[in-house]
């Protein structure tokens, strides 16, 4: 029977994400709860501004969730049945979904060796009915951009840029999602930061922004004339959505938006603390081993796994979690290997093998601000034990 080695080390509690919900936050729910606004108000008006400003764009609209924005984001650049949009094979299924749902047809793209789109790949696969390209910043680390908008202006193709994760991050000094044509963005509750749900799109197209505002509210035109509008008169004057944020979530937003440079920073000194512990392992070893994060709003820390590590992931998976480390796959499998997009595409799937090595090969450890240095330590010293408890399971 293999014995674990005797641990004097206290258990700790680390779970992959949590939300931090402070004081603040809680106040800023009831005082939106007592006021006669509860959606579309003032709330979500000054957490888009605090929004723009934070990024730098010149203005921002919030939505219900990043696959909201998304949704929006192709349907405002005109993406319909018979449209191709080219899509990251290493990212969230929301940024394929949303293209499905305009009803074009995803043709994925691997991805390098850090899980940035392969910018070569992505040439290859424009043609005439390309009308978007999308892309993901993984786990917080820019892809490089100015690459791909030379690729894409030379075919004069959009660029729709999924910063889920990526929140804080800049790449040449300007944050993403302003450097291809919109940037879409998610509150969910483990990310950078949330609002329960949520979402959000920046653009420095006007046109792009004044269509999203419009889609997300029935397709209505009270949003341009509100001022003129009688009380209850108003049409559509397309087919639009609901995916307005309501001033609960707005309420939220604004508060977790004043503490994100401090959540920024702790993500970032917790992530190269623990990229430094395990740098160098044999069976387990830091992706983006070198990258700068200064200008990163690191997500997460995606760790590499030998090939008899990664024959026993499961074990390694719990193995932590027995000791308290809530580790994650991101993501489980490349978007192409998805059940849906298998049946509805039949990929051959060796076309995607650096999105499928880190699918397979890899676990996502928690870095987030809920965590303090204690906690990168005792992740560093645990990690060796849960793989020694792996192998010998
Ligand atoms: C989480 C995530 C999404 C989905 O965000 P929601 O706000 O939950 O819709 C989309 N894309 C990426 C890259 C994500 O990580």
């Amino acid at each position: 029977m293999a014995t674990a080695a005797p641990t004097l080390r206290p258990r700790r509690d680390i779970p992959f994400g949590r939300p931090m919900i402070g004081e603040a936050e809680k106040a800023a729910v009831i005082a939106a709860l007592g006021s006669p606004t509860l959606t579309h108000g003032p709330r979500v008006r000054q957490f888009e501004t605090d929004f723009a400003a934070f990024t730098g764009a010149e203005r921002a609209v919030a939505t219900s969730s990043c696959m909201a924005s998304l949704h929006m984001a192709y349907l405002a650049l005109g993406i319909e049945p018979g449209s191709e949009v080219i899509v990251a094979a290493q990212t969230h299924i929301a940024t394929a979904h949303a293209a499905e749902l305009c009803g074009a047809t995803c043709v994925f793209v691997d991805c390098d060796k850090d899980g940035a789109i392969d910018v070569a790949q992505v040439e290859s696969a424009i043609c005439s009915r390309t009308r978007a390209i999308a892309i993901v910043h993984y786990a917080g680390f820019p892809v490089d951009i100015a690459a791909l908008k030379r690729v894409a202006e030379r075919h004069g193709v959009p660029i729709v840029e999924d910063c889920a994760l990526a929140l804080g991050t800049r790449f040449n000094g300007a944050h993403v999602g302003l450097h291809g044509d919109i940037g879409c963005f998610s509150f969910y509750p483990v990310k950078h930061i949330t609002t329960g749900e949520g979402g959000m799109v920046i653009s420095r197209r006007a046109d792009l922004l004044d269509r999203v505002s419009r889609l997300r509210a029935f397709g209505i035109d009270r949003n341009i004339v509100s001022e003129r509008a009688l009380p209850g008169e108003y049409d559509a004057i397309e087919l639009g959505l609901n995916y307005r944020m309501s001033e609960i979530a707005a309420a939220i937003g604004i508060e977790q938006l004043r503490r994100a440079p401090e959540f920024l920073e702790r993500r970032r000194e917790n992530f190269t603390l623990l990229r430094e512990g395990l740098a160098g392992g044999d069976d387990l070893w830091p992706l983006h081993e070198s990258q700068p994060v200064a200008d990163v709003g690191v997500y997460c820390l995606v760790a590499m796994l030998s090939a008899r590590l990664t024959r026993v992931r499961p074990q390694l998976m719990r193995a932590l979690s027995g000791h308290g480390v809530g580790a994650s796959v991101y993501y489980p499998r490349p978007v192409p290997a998805m059940s849906y997009y298998r049946h509805k595409y039949a990929y051959d799937l060796s076309r995607f093998p650096r999105a499928g090595l880190i699918s397979s090969a890899s676990i996502a450890l928690p870095i987030g601000p809920h965590l303090d240095a204690a906690d990168i330590r005792y992740m560093i010293e645990t990690i060796p034990d849960a793989i020694q408890e792996a192998l010998s399971a």
